[in-house]
């Protein structure tokens, strides 16, 4: 029976991970349920599984959770580390955005196996977290994401496998038959309709403006140890394939299934072995599988993500928490859907360079938050 930490259990995938204990009852058992706002879905959660620690960040609503004995609550900013117990054994991370940082160094620091949906996590810090994993060899980071985890399938579950080179798939978004023209007046609706998955608000924007495979390119180097050279990105529309690996003698393995979070989610927590999920088997007659080059100049969001993991140090930093802003303030209807980009090129110039330590990527995190801002209440202004 494997002991689980869920840090974002309200969410998407925290949702997903929740479904993989009730599928598995026998093998999986929740030890924490972290939540950041919804207390009504948290209160349902520990109704149902009982967890010994529960945490909420945002306790604006906390009375709607009634105290029970069994389960230690905690609430407030920095509440959600209490939920990486010692005796649990694997945490997943599966908060959206920078504050899951700390919460995979933690878990690292405590020797756990990280099963990481988090990417802005790795984005940021993924050299402070690389390090530390040298440090605590039976620490494990084991990814969630459906296309780090489609390469680590390729790879047959062996992170430091060789290989020539990762080929990313994409599915292009909500938009990706859209002109350029037609994108200035998309709103916040018309970019949550993503064609193929259903997450959560801001990956989904992130997928139409293709950020999201920006910050994937950056998570992939860290997880995969592999220079940005070696990472191609691809549109493939259908979400069929979800990555594949070239190895050195241009043979090309790749993993597919009908597009789903369950696969990934449920391999990373039963590790090394395979559970049956609800996932049909894929039907090879269904639909032609196609791909496309991806046009830089219809995702500037991509480019810059790609020209911040060439600058390092703390420039991804700096775009993922510009980024998480900019996201939020379109989400809002505050924002046309094309001055996302314009914000995170704003929060990247005004950047300083800094090595990469936790304290100055809190800073890099806090200021690229503040530039954005700034330029929003310019706008405003004009
Ligand atoms: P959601 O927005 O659906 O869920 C986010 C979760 O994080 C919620 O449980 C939310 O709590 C919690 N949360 C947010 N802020 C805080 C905070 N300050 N403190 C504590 N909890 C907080 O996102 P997703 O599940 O879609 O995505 C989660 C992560 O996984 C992201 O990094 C995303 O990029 C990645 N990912 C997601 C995929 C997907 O299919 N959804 C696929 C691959 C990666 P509450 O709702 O209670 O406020
Ligand atoms: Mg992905």
């Amino acid at each position: 029976m494997k002991k689980i930490a869920l840090i974002g259990s309200t969410g998407s995938i925290g949702r997903q991970v929740l479904n993989c204990v009730d599928r598995h009852p026998d093998k999986f058992k929740i030890v924490s349920l972290s939540a950041g706002s919804n207390a009504k879905l948290l209160a349902e959660q520990i109704e149902k599984y009982k967890p010994e620690i529960a945490t909420l960040t945002n306790p604006e609503n906390a009375s709607l959770i009634k105290s029970i004995n069994s389960t230690t609550l905690y609430f407030g900013e920095n509440s959600m580390e209490h939920a990486i117990t010692t005796d649990c054994d694997i945490v997943v991370v599966s908060v959206v955005g920078f504050c899951g940082l700390k919460c995979v160094l933690k878990s690292i620091e405590m020797d756990k196996t990280v099963a990481l949906a988090n990417k802005e996590a790795l984005v940021a810090g993924g050299k402070l977290v690389t390090d530390l994993l040298k440090k605590h060899p039976k620490a494990k980071l084991l990814p969630v994401d459906s296309e780090h985890s489609a390469i680590w399938q390729s790879l047959g579950l062996d992170k430091d496998r060789p290989f020539k080179k990762l080929i990313l798939t994409a599915s292009g978004g909500a938009f990706r038959d859209k002109t350029y023209e037609e994108l200035k007046s998309v709103t916040a609706s018309d970019a949550l309709k993503h064609p193929n998955w259903l997450m959560g608000d801001k990956i989904t924007v992130d997928c139409a403006t293709m950020m999201n495979k920006g910050l994937e390119v950056m998570e992939a180097m860290w997880l995969f140890n592999c220079p940005l050279e070696k990472i191609e990105v691809i549109i493939h529309p259908e979400s069929i394939i979800h990555s594949m690996v070239e190895y050195d003698d241009s043979a090309v393995v790749c993993q597919l299934a009908y597009p789903s979070m369950e696969i990934p989610i449920q391999l990373a927590l039963s590790y090394p072995d395979r559970l049956k999920t609800d996932v049909e088997s894929y039907d090879f007659l269904s639909k032609n599988l196609t791909f496309r080059k991806v046009d830089l100049d219809k995702y500037p969001c991509f480019k810059l993500a790609l020209e911040s993991a060439k600058l390092g140090d703390n420039y991804p930093c700096a775009l993922s928490a510009a980024n998480e802003v900019a996201v939020h303030l379109f989400l809002k209807g505050l924002i046309p859907y094309l001055s996302i980009y314009d914000y995170v090129l704003y929060a990247l110039e005004k950047t300083v360079r800094r090595e990469v330590t936790l304290e100055n990527l809190l800073e890099t995190d806090a200021l690229a938050r503040s530039f954005v801002l700034e330029k929003y209440k310019g706008d405003l202004n004009d």
